[in-house]
């Protein structure tokens, strides 16, 4: 990767990471509709880019509406299973999209 284009990805990682920052503000202060905005925009900057953000973050983000999932404000949050796996079940509060999350047990 040339060194212009590391410099565009770092950038674009930055801007995104400050979007969602601000997008969470936005959603605790009831502002969902603006919190959208921010959190759309910080998707496209990272398409277009193609810069990656850690994976914890982008579980933040509800996938079909784009709102910033905040466990007990725009999120429910469940563990199941205990046994062999765990299982964490997030549902959108605005939405209802269902989002599961496995881990096996070695
Ligand atoms: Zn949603």
């Amino acid at each position: 990767m040339s060194r212009r284009k590391r410099l565009i990805r770092d950038l674009a990682r930055q801007r995104a990471l400050y979007l969602i920052d601000l997008a969470e503000q936005e959603v605790r202060r009831g502002n969902v509709s603006l919190s959208r905005k921010y959190c759309e925009l910080a998707l496209a900057i990272l398409r277009r880019t193609r810069a990656k953000i850690p994976k914890y973050v982008k579980r933040k983000i509800c996938k079909k509406c784009h709102v910033i999932l905040i466990p007990g404000l725009t999120s429910v949050t469940r563990i199941k299973g205990f046994r062999r796996s765990i299982r964490i079940i997030t549902r959108c509060k605005v939405c209802g999209w269902v989002h599961r999350l496995m881990f096996r047990k070695r």
